[in-house]
């Protein structure tokens, strides 16, 4: 059912990865906080940790202030660390207090992140005290959004991680689909699989606990974010099984990834084609409208989201992009290998990132459009080369075919800003 063959000369599955160990420039994990609290809607994420943390995510989330807030920040001062066991008493006060206030919360998530005595503070103990206390009207679960240990998107996958040793055991044939869409994205994916006909579908994250998301050996699972290593790593040692297959992103990422699923629930071919011909359409025309000034352009990615792998495939092949490399954090072959397969053979495709030479490399290249984080954007805009942040991408819908071509759009403004300003400056 899957027609996608990769690209003549090969694609980039099996060329070699330039592993960079040196200083990084991203966001920490606390960020992922600001997506996953707008989906999970009885969740509460009290971050454990300093005012920095407490600035970060007031900053980052600063547009969320009119809403029923599900995050705060147990700010440990200097005198809670003097002893581990005093600061174990005050997170269980504030959790007290919390909870008393917010009889809605029935997730409660404390968010480990850097001071090094949070660090040393065990919250994985933590959580299952409370876990006892509280139960069942509250779980109370814990992660690590800490800036030395995670980029901003393994904030997410720490959290569905540390979900899935707890999800109710299923042996029913189903299919789970984990990684954070926002709300109508995730409609839309529903409304194709219920035309499919493919089904039970449970979610994770689940829009509250009560959704009845579980798991077990009968269960196949497909990944809708390409930054969820370790939630796969628990969801394999569950006995569930990856349904390998490119990420939907644009019209051609989607058509593959719901082409591989149909293929493992035996949807007709037919069928398939009923149902994905007119969105798939509308998905291509949206592109060629929002590409037209990328065609023909360089990208560079820089390591920030892990989305950068699959957008490198999307931009190459449905934009008529060219890369120059591909950047990210990670790399893992069961996650990313169906959609390097498909990237045309040429760009560097890169891990971990050393800073300076990375930077190095994009002056020499000096590519049309530059993927960055925003520390990085500033100074190369300085030098006159158009960049985009690759934090929006993760702020803003982008997958499926309705959102095809407002993702390509996200990558062609900053080419037509530049386009206009350079026309103005002639005039
Ligand atoms: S977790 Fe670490 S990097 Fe993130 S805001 Fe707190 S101190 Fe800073």
């Amino acid at each position: 059912m899957n027609d996608l063959s990769p690209p003549t000369g090969g694609g980039c599955r099996n060329t070699p990865i330039l592993k960079e160990r040196g200083q990084r420039e991203v966001f920490c994990g606390l960020t992922g906080i600001i997506w996953l609290h707008r989906k999970m809607q009885d969740a509460f994420f009290l971050v454990v940790g300093s005012r920095t943390c407490a600035h970060l995510l007031q900053s980052a989330a600063g547009v969320m202030i009119f809403a029923e807030p599900r995050f705060g920040t147990a700010i440990l001062e200097e005198t809670d660390l003097a002893g581990m066991v005093d600061a174990h008493a005050e997170l269980d006060r504030e959790v007290a207090r919390l909870l008393e206030r917010r009889p809605d919360i029935r997730q409660l998530f404390l968010v480990g992140s850097c001071p090094s005595e949070v660090i040393k503070l065990d919250l994985a103990t933590a959580a299952e005290r409370l876990t006892k206390v509280y139960a069942p009207n509250v779980r109370v679960l814990n992660f690590s959004g800490s800036g030395i240990e995670t980029t901003f998107t393994q904030g997410e996958d720490a959290c569905l991680a540390s979900m899935v040793p707890v999800l109710p055991e299923s042996n029913e044939r189903q299919l789970l689909v984990a990684g954070a869409l926002p709300d109508v994205v995730e409609d839309q994916m529903m409304g194709l699989f219920e035309q499919l006909g493919i089904g039970p579908v449970k979610l994770l994250p689940a829009r509250n606990i009560d959704n009845n998301t579980t798991v077990g050996p009968n269960t196949v699972y497909a990944l809708t974010q390409p930054f969820l290593g370790d939630t796969a790593a628990a969801l394999d040692r569950r006995g569930a099984r990856q349904i390998a297959a490119p990420f939907p992103f644009g019209e051609e990422g989607t058509t593959a990834w719901l082409a591989a699923i149909a293929e493992e629930f035996g949807v007709d071919r037919d069928l398939f084609d009923q149902v994905t011909a007119a969105p798939r359409a509308r998905a291509r025309k949206a592109i060629a409208q929002a590409a037209e000034n990328l065609n023909g352009k360089s990208v560079f990615f820089m390591p920030d989201s892990q989305l950068e792998v699959p957008l490198a495939r999307f931009l190459t092949r449905e934009c008529d992009m060219t890369a120059v490399e591909v950047g990210s954090p990670y790399i893992h072959d069961t996650i990313h290998g169906p959609d390097l397969e498909l990237i045309p053979a040429g760009p560097t495709i890169s891990e971990g990132q050393d800073v300076d030479k990375q930077l190095d490399r994009v002056r020499n290249a000096r590519p049309d459009l530059t993927v960055c984080g925003l520390g990085l954007a500033n100074p190369l805009e300085a030098e006159g080369l158009s960049t985009k942040w690759a934090i929006e991408l993760v702020f803003t819908p982008v997958h499926f075919y309705e959102q095809a071509g407002d993702l390509a759009g996200l990558f062609s403004r900053p080419l037509r800003r530049k386009s206009k300003l350079s026309l103005e400056a002639a005039e």
